[in-house]
């Protein structure tokens, strides 16, 4: 079974028995010789085959490993962010065992084949997920990234006008963005920043981030909010509140697990985190995160 999904939340390494040898607690039984039990040996603990006593555990020849548990949410609870479908999601909480939990990152997307046992989802494989075009990027196939015919055509028409632009395509892309809401001209800067931002994403540098500054508010607001239609993945932040810290938060569960929750930024990985109006970050702190991430492009 294969599952693919974001990693939303996971823990801090928790150690696992994967083996343990047992003896029979008896000195004077026939059967001295240890057995080895693998798998979850304390609720299984096996009994003497020769005497039928339980058998005692020689807890110096117990194997442990690490593991780490994982939420991983569908992928399409944030990608696709077009769509006009209202999906709740619940996140399938994974065991990563050993060499598989080394660099996982909240936010990532991942293929895991595996199996679902009672407890979770057993890993048995782990693999970033890459889109087509990464792949093909990746392979050096550029020149087989056919452009869609329209754009093709428009790059021939531009080509042809002004051969001395090397900007006519990249600002005829961009008069073009939201054209049902705004002229063509209008925030032409605007929407050439959001093509730079939207183009930045998904590479092995830091996305370009957009701060617009301006009296009318509203228009750049509506222009933003289409801009992250065409993105690969968005998270829109409602409320400060509600989402608590930009880069995630820690808590402790039932069993003393320590967990690492991603917060809206490392969940619009590869992709945008819609912040929205600034007069909503009421607090300080809130301000100077989103400023601290703006500047340094942590994200
Ligand atoms: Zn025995």
């Amino acid at each position: 079974m294969l599952l693919q999904g974001i990693l939303v939340a996971q823990t801090l390494p928790i150690k696992y028995i994967r083996s343990a040898v047992f003896r029979c607690p008896d000195s004077l039984c026939r059967s001295q010789q240890g057995q080895r039990v693998a798998g979850n040996v304390i609720q299984c603990v096996p009994h003497c085959s020769v005497c039928g006593r339980e058998m005692k555990e020689y807890c110096r020849a117990r194997d442990t490993g690490d593991q780490v548990l994982g939420l991983l949410v569908s992928p399409s609870a944030l990608e696709n962010p077009g769509s006009k479908e209202f999906v709740r999601h619940q996140s399938t909480l994974v065991c990563f065992q050993d060499e598989l939990m080394v660099d996982l990152e909240l936010g990532v997307r991942y293929d895991v084949p595996g199996l679902q046992t009672n407890a979770y989802f057993q890993a048995w494989n782990v693999q970033r997920w890459v889109s087509d075009t990464d792949a093909k990027i990746r392979h050096q196939e550029l020149p087989s990234l056919l452009m869609p015919p329209a754009i093709s055509a428009l790059n021939a028409y531009l080509s042809h006008c002004c051969p001395s632009s090397p900007w006519a395509l990249v600002a005829a892309l961009a008069a073009q963005m939201a054209a049902d809401m705004f002229p063509t001209p209008a925030l032409l800067h605007l929407k050439l920043g959001l093509i730079l931002s939207l183009a930045s994403q998904g590479r092995n540098h830091p996305p370009v981030p957009i701060l617009a500054v301006g009296a009318d508010t509203l228009a750049a607001h509506h222009l933003l909010r289409h801009a992250t239609l065409l993105a690969q993945r968005c998270v829109t932040l409602s409320s400060p509140s509600h989402w608590g810290p930009l880069h995630g938060t820690a808590h402790h569960d039932e069993q003393g697990n320590s967990w690492l929750e991603a917060g809206a930024l490392l969940l619009a990985s590869t992709g945008v985190c819609f912040l929205g109006d600034w007069a909503k970050f009421k607090s300080t702190n809130l301000r100077s995160s989103v400023l601290s991430v703006c500047l340094g492009c942590h994200i």
